[in-house]
């Protein structure tokens, strides 16, 4: 069987490399990056640290708008299921590059499947909430997170046989290299002593960061909060643009580049608690069992908030303010446990189905 990975963004990469891992030696596999995230700390380190291969194609779409880049996409991609004639194309997640595989794979009549498929957040003003509906109406098979996504598959029609719960990919990953992390080595680059408490937070998402004031308001809770306890953030590209203007007033917030992997996941795991509009972070939070804050309005991840350690408070400032202030108080709440199927085996099944597809 010849399988063909599209992938693209960060999360792309965390995701895709249990699957590739577990598929060794099954399948004969071609990796395609289109260069949705092309800085070195938005990829190569992923590479790296991943033991992802090197892609066999790069199609280098570069920075546009998501329309255009689903443009250069498609004709990046057109071309390569001539030359590399998969008879599966797997997709990941619910980035452009995701999208863009999708119909790629569905134009040349190439079984799709997709990986983290099913989660909805019911809001399709979201671009990753549209990314997953065609996706997932495109896909041949969808391998879900969890059972909530294959109620919401269920709900649209999509035929039951298609569908197979495998557990959470991104987990896989998580759990594989949590060894491999050391939190107070980062911290210490970081200026910030061993020991101290301090707090995470990654933005990122346009809603978030293109929308006007709530950027600048969760700014400031930020700003106020690292009056009390450190702040580390690390700056998305798409949010660094933005910050300049409206961080003059926060000197005590410890600004980064985007972190590698495992210096991501080496504070991710001793953080007090993880300020965050990341779908992959409320995961690996309830996962560890660090309390999460998502300011969002809505989650695709709603095993997050039930089972996990995850509290979605919106985007309204005042809510933020007062739930970072009962956790740093203490008020932790205790996570029941982890999500089913959870268990760093999520790539294994999937190479269970595939290999009998
Ligand atoms: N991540 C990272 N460095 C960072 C921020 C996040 O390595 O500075 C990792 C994080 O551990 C998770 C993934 O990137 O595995 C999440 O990606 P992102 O938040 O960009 O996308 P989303 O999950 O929202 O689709």
């Amino acid at each position: 069987m010849k399988i063909l990975h599209v992938v693209g963004a960060r999360p792309n990469f965390v995701k895709a490399a249990p699957v590739m891992r577990a598929m060794r030696g099954r399948a004969r596999q071609t990796l395609v990056h289109t260069g949705q995230h092309y800085e070195a700390g938005m990829s190569a380190v992923f590479f790296d640290q991943l033991d992802l291969p090197q892609p066999d194609a790069a199609l280098d779409v570069g920075p546009a708008s998501p329309t255009v880049q689903t443009g250069r996409m498609l004709l990046g991609l057109d071309p390569l299921f001539g030359r590399f004639r998969p008879d599966a194309c797997v997709v990941y997640g619910d980035v452009t590059s995701t999208l863009a595989g999708a119909l790629a794979a569905a134009q040349h009549g190439v079984r799709l499947v997709h990986v983290e498929a099913g989660l909805r957040s019911g809001d399709r003003t979201m671009p990753e909430e549209r990314n997953r509906i065609v996706t997932d109406h495109l896909a041949d098979l969808l391998f879900t997170p969890s059972p909530d996504a294959d109620g919401n598959l269920a709900r649209e029609g999509v035929p039951a046989e298609r569908i197979h719960c495998v557990g959470n990919v991104m987990i896989d990953t998580l759990a594989r290299l949590l060894p491999r992390t050391d939190t107070g080595a980062v911290l210490e680059r970081l200026g910030i002593p061993s020991g101290t408490r301090y707090v995470l937070a990654t933005l990122h998402r346009p809603a978030t960061v293109d929308g006007g004031g709530v950027f600048v308001d969760v700014l400031a809770v930020l700003a106020e909060i690292s009056t009390r306890v450190p702040v580390v953030f690390p700056v998305h590209p798409r949010s660094r643009a933005r910050l300049a203007a409206a961080l003059s007033s926060a000197p005590a917030l410890h600004l980064t580049e985007p972190l590698g992997y495992l210096d991501f996941v080496s504070l991710e795991r001793g953080a007090a608690l993880v300020v965050t509009d990341s779908g992959g972070v409320q995961e690996e939070t309830t996962w560890l069992g660090v309390p999460c804050i998502t300011v969002r309005d809505t989650t695709e991840r709603p095993v997050t908030v039930r089972e996990g350690t995850n509290t979605v408070v919106g985007r309204d400032p005042e809510r933020l303010r007062s739930a970072v202030g009962s956790l740093l108080a203490g008020d932790r709440r205790r996570a029941a446990g982890r999500p089913a199927l959870w268990d760093g085996r999520a790539a294994e099944r999937i190479a269970g189905v595939l290999a009998e597809a």
